[in-house]
This record gives C-alpha cells, structure tokens and sequence, in this order.
C-alpha cells in the first residue's frame, strides 16, 4: 500500500484501490464498519491520505479511496434497495441505460468573511453548498458576516449522474426493471458507458422530495459511487455448476453422434410453435443464431463479427412474433423490442437535453447497445425510425454506435445477434414468381434495400393454404391452448417471484416428442459461448472456397445461358457482363454458420462437417429464394439486369439524339433508376471493349 501512495504522490494514479478481502483478512472488524458506516469512514480515510501526501510533499492532489469486490452478502436487487440500507455499503449487478454529460462540482470551497479570514470547508453534499456557521478569524455567525465564495481558490472535482437498471434476469417475469440514479465523481467518470453491465458498489443516499417549494417527508433514494467493477466473463448472471457441465456434455455426446443435436434444437426452439417445412429450416438457423459465430479481431485491428443476423419476412399471422417473443426468452441477454414503439433511445442511442432533469445532455442506450452479447428481437423491423435506419448499418456491421452530440462523444458496443420481423406495407406479400429473387419481397417490406446485406439469412413466410399442413397446424394450435396453464393461477402461485430454476433436462410436447427445457437450453448456449471458439480447420475452409468459387463461376456461364437473353443483347455482349454472383459477405456468413455449428457440438476446431450443414443451409435459403447476384442487396436489382437497363437507357438516349450518347447523360439517367455510376462505367467500358460502341468524341459514344 506504501508503494501505492508513492505512485499517488508521483501523480501517476489519482487513486487507491483496495479490495474488500483484504480489509477483511488485515481487520475484520473493521472491515464490518466499513459496510456499516462507509461515508464517515471513506472520508475520514481520504483525508487522512489527503495528509500522507501533503507530508511527502504533494499538495494539489485529491486522492480518492475506491473498495472493490464487496462480500456477496452485501449484494442487492435495487428493487429491494430501502430505508435501512442508506448509508450502507452496498453492491448491485447492473446496466447502464444513460450517462450524463460531466459537470464540475466544488470539491474544496475557500470562503472570505467580511473580516478577510479565509475558512475552508469540504463540500460533502452535491445539492447544496455548504457555507461556514461561524467564522474562524473574527469568531462572528454566519448572519451577522457575510462569506463570499473565493471560486479560484477552490478545488474542484467531475460529477456524472448515470441512470442504472435491475439486469432483466434479476426481474420477476411481468415487472418492469427497477432503476436508480447514481452519482460519479472524480476518477469515475466516464468509465461507464450506457449499455454495459457492471457490479456498482454504492452508497445508498437520501434526497427529501419536494412539492413545489415544500419539503415532503417523503423521501427519494439515489446512491453514490464507490467503485465500479466491470463484467469480466461474460453470461455471469447464468450460473452453471460442474454437475450441469457434465449434463451438457452428456447431451451433446449422445446427440452429436447420431447426428439428431440440430433435430433436438429445433424441437427444442418454441414448441408450442408447429414447424411447417418452412419453420424448420428457421428454426434450424435460429439454433445457429443462438449459438453464433466467433467475433475475431484481426491483427491489423479490424472487427469481424461472429453474430448471425437473420430477418423472417412474413405475412401476418405467421407466428412470426410469437418466434420472436420465445427467442429473446431464450437468449443469454435477449431483448424484445417493436420497432414501432421503441423509446425516444430508439434501437440505437439518443443524445437527450435534461436527461436527469438538472438540465444536463444525457446519452441514452437504445435495444442495441442493451442487448449487448446477447439478442436483439426486433419485431415490426419495417416501421423503425429514420434515425435508426442509418444508424442501424454500422450498429449491426462493426457492432458500434458512435454518437456525438451535446457535448457527448461516445462509441458503444452493440455486439448481439440481430432477430429481426418485417410485414408487407400492402398486408400479404405477392407470391413470388418461380425465377423472381426474395429482394422482390424485401422491398415489399418498404426497407432500404442495403439493408439486406447486413442480414445473413432472410427468410419469407407465407401464409399459403395447404389442408394437410393447415389441419396439423390447427391440431397443434388448440392442443396448446387447452393444455397451458391459466395465467392468473401462474401469477397467483408465484406471486412476483421469479420463475424457480428448474433442475429438469428435457420436456415433453403435446406433440410426444422431446425437448430441452428453457432453463437448460439456456444454460448449455452460455456454457458454450463462454467456453468453446470453434475456428475452421482446413478441410472446412476448402469446402467453402470450393463452393464460393463454384458458385461464383457457375454465375459466369449463366450469363452464356439463352434465358437471359431479354433485351435483345447480344450474345458477344453478354459474355462481357461480369457478374459477382457470390460476395465476400456472403463468405463469412457461411464461416459464421460453420462456427455455430461447431460450437453446438462443443467442438473447438470446425470440420468439414460443421462446414457441410452450413453450406446446405446457406443454400437452402439463397435457392429457395432465388438471389443470383449479391448485388442485389444493394440495389434491388441483380447486377445483370442492371446493365441490360443500362443498355436499354442507351438506346433510349441514342434514339433522342440521333444515335448521340453522352456518357453524362447515361449516367444521370441511370441514377435515377437506382444504378450506380460505377455499374454504368464498366457497362459502357465493356461494349466498347467488344466494340459494339465507339467512343465518337471525348465523353460520347455511338452504335457501331
Ligand atoms: P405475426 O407476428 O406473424 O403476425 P403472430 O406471432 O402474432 O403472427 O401469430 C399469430 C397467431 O397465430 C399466434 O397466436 C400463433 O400462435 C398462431 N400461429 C400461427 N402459425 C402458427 C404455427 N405454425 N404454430 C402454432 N401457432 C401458430
Ligand atoms: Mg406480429
């Protein structure tokens, strides 16, 4: 500790950190006053540091005293915070929601009576500002002299209020999440950011609320910072011990050899949800989205995600938000959010002028940032704000949200799988005709296009009649509904407690088959996204450049194909269109895949197994969707199709202008057809190369 006061003294730390245990182990008596009477005795110690440091000669510093890893029966659920915990020092798990901007506080106030004398007073409280009773040169009242403040000889030091919440897992199912609000000071602040979860050990505070300008004996609690620790492992919150360890690997052996652990997954993701062909492939990816891929960061310092973000695209009526609603149960840190109704945060974050109603900018955390290694379900994706539309691409990309606003600038994490539901604008979406691509009924959604290419996988379903399948539904329905348990007599026998962890491994359906229990699946995707990286061997990285390469060339000879020989190109012409059939996005969706798969199965290193299933699933939604060319994502329109209109704008142009093309023109015009200038260069660059346009003069072409 010597030595931490010499860094101190140095300058080199503005703070002494001590942990708890060891105030335990040197006075344990001690150390239960401390809990007891923290203030007093935290202030006492500061100042008694504060003189340390004067004796070895430092006289500007203002040293803070921070206790950490708190016992754990000092530990509260805010929501339980009361009266006979102020004072005390207590500790919560929690995340931050807002985070205001900082204000200077007088730490050490200077004051001057009439008489000169200068009196010096610590200022403890934050809403008031004490000023001397009597005065130490003259020994007159306060009242009868007056103090003046001296400001430039006071000291001063950063406040930040931060707003804080019960972590969801903490809340009884139905309550909302209790918040507090907590004051940082000194070397705290800025060491949160909204969104993250943290342990805060805190001082509970009183504030007398008033009525206007009258004092109520009510009573409002805040709290005070002691020391912030910051969430090392992730999924703490979920506590797996070695006995459920066993049971995890127990299951992932037995299933995983006979390959039927994907099967007992499906079966496994909402239940009471019948699995239509359709609903099988997604729930398979779903299982995958659970587990997800590996987040890697490269040595150059760039992000690549391991999230899997999938969009389901249905008509309504589909059980799409019951999917939605059982996934963010689900998940490790699920959230569910409707994107027509989300805060004024949004799905991202706001910068909000009297956050905490002193007139401060606070920055407030959107789902996003809350969901934070967990999953985002964001159902009515297509009814999400202007400002989260733009703001969502790098939010789901690089998984960070930069914000700069009101003297705010921060990047917050918002590293979670995105499950995401989009209706039709015209209530049904219109049946997709055999060669049509899914982007048709993306933008049937009123989505901008782009925004495709941030999903993985994107799924369409429709409400099509089918009797066979109906009738099954049907069953499937309304043995549901007859064998659930009332609500009001799950509320009347749990009152507002959470639900009990339940030891079972397995459920049986209504259907007779067997799943995993809620608890349990839970339990087995944090053990492994704690626990398992998969990264892909080489047999598997060669299965999937083999086929991004087959795909890729197998585009090239479709251009050759006589179905494409719509408007009259010719086919010298269409052997010069280069298509990108697959792009690298597309590459490390299917590495995100295999990774997930791997880690179901508790593999470290993913094979050419795991590599197999992803394959087939990334397949199975790109044919049955029809995409042919990824660029599509970005504008709509394949990349083919494209260039035949950019043709057809020639001809157009040609026919006004007496076989005169401007590329000028060609390009304004192609603009404002959704093309870019890029496409329309490479278009024109192509048939001149083939020679069926010639350059006449500078910048315009001409028919050969
Ligand atoms: P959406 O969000 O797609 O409009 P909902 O999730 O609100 O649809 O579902 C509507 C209702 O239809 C729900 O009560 C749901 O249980 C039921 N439903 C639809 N499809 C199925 C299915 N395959 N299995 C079970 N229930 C279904
Ligand atoms: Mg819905």
């Amino acid at each position: 500790m010597a030595d931490e006061v010499q860094r101190i003294v140095s300058g080199q730390i503005d703070k002494m950190e001590v942990s708890f245990h060891q105030i335990q182990t040197f006075d344990p008596d001690f150390a239960d006053m401390l809990l007891d009477h923290p203030t007093h005795i935290l202030r006492e110690g500061t100042a008694a540091l504060k003189m340390y440091c004067i004796e070895m000669g430092a006289q500007d510093i203002e040293p803070f005293i921070r206790i950490d890893r708190l016992p754990l029966d000092s530990r509260r659920d805010l929501r339980r915070v009361g009266h006979v915990d102020v004072q005390k020092l207590i500790s919560s798990e929690v995340s931050v929601t807002k985070v205001s901007e900082i204000k200077p506080r007088i730490h050490r106030s200077v004051f001057q009576c009439s008489c000169d004398y200068e009196t010096e007073i610590i200022q403890h409280d934050h809403t008031e500002l004490e000023e001397p009773l009597q005065c130490e040169g003259c020994g007159e009242r306060k009242g009868r002299v007056k103090f003046t403040l001296m400001k430039e000889k006071c000291s001063l030091v950063d406040n930040q209020k931060i707003e804080i919440q019960e972590i969801p897992e903490r809340v009884p199912s139905g309550a909302q999440p209790s918040t507090g609000m907590v004051i940082l000071e000194g070397d705290l602040v800025n060491t949160v950011l909204p969104g993250t979860r943290i342990i805060a050990n805190m001082i509970p505070q009183m504030h007398s609320e008033r009525k206007g300008s009258r004092k109520t004996p009510l009573f409002e609690i805040f709290y005070s910072m002691v020391s912030v620790e910051a969430e090392t492992t992730p999924f703490t919150e979920i506590i797996i011990d070695e006995e459920e360890e066993e049971e995890i690997k127990k299951l992932v052996k037995e299933y995983g050899d006979s390959n039927g652990l994907i099967d007992l997954l499906v079966d496994s993701i909402a239940p009471s949800i019948f699995s239509t062909p359709v609903l099988r492939w997604v729930k398979r990816t779903l299982a995958l989205q659970l587990f997800g891929g590996v987040a890697r960061v490269s040595s150059d310092g760039t992000r690549s995600r391991g999230d899997i973000h999938i969009l389901l695209m249905g008509d309504p009526g589909v059980a799409k938000s019951q999917l939605l609603t059982y996934m963010s149960n689900l998940s490790p840190r699920g959230k569910f959010t409707s994107g027509g109704s989300v805060s004024a945060a949004g799905l991202t974050a706001a910068a909000v002028k009297d956050g905490f109603s002193d007139g401060r900018f606070a920055l407030e955390a959107g789902v996003l940032p809350l969901s934070d290694r967990g999953l985002a379900a964001i159902d009515e994706f297509d009814k999400i704000s202007k400002q989260d539309t733009s703001a969502i691409h790098p939010a789901m990309e690089q998984q960070k949200i930069r914000v700069a606003k009101g003297g705010i600038t921060a990047t917050l994490n918002s590293r979670c799988a995105v499950l995401a539901a989009a209706n039709p604008i015209s209530g049904r979406f219109a049946p997709l005709s055999a060669n049509a691509s899914i982007m048709q009924s993306f933008k049937e959604t009123g989505l901008e296009t782009p925004l495709a290419s941030r999903f993985d996988l994107i799924w369409l379903l429709q409400d099509t009649p089918e009797p066979g399948l109906d009738e099954k539904i049907a069953h499937h329905i309304l043995q549901n509904r007859t064998s659930g348990v009332s609500e009001l007599q799950i509320e009347d026998k749990m009152g507002s407690e959470p639900i009990p962890d339940s030891e079972e491994i397995m459920d049986i359906g209504h259907d007779q088959k067997q799943h995993l229990t809620t608890n349990f699946l839970r339990k087995y995707v944090a053990y492994a996204k704690r626990n398992i990286h998969p990264s892909l061997d080489d047999e598997a990285k060669g299965t999937l450049i083999k086929y991004y390469i087959k795909t890729r060339n197998s585009f090239n000879q479709r251009q050759n194909n006589p179905r494409s020989a719509d408007y009259g190109i010719s086919q010298s012409d269409k052997n010069q269109i280069t298509e990108i059939p697959v792009t690298a996005r597309a590459l490390e969706a299917l590495m995100r895949l295999t990774e997930a798969h791997a880690r179901i199965h508790l593999r470290q290193i993913a094979t050419v197994a795991d590599a197999e299933v992803a394959k087939a699933i990334f397949m199975h939604w790109r044919n049955e969707s029809n995409i042919r060319d990824e660029s599509e994502f970005q504008t709509g329109m394949s990349q083919q199709k494209q260039s035949s209109t950019v043709r057809i704008i020639m001809q157009e142009i040609s026919d006004a202008n007496e076989g005169l093309m401007k590329m000028s023109q060609i390009i304004d015009a192609a603009l404002a057809e959704g093309i870019s200038e890029t496409i329309v260069r490479n278009a024109i660059s192509n048939l001149h190369r083939g020679g069926t346009i010639y350059e006449s003069q500078t910048g315009t072409y001409q028919w050969t």
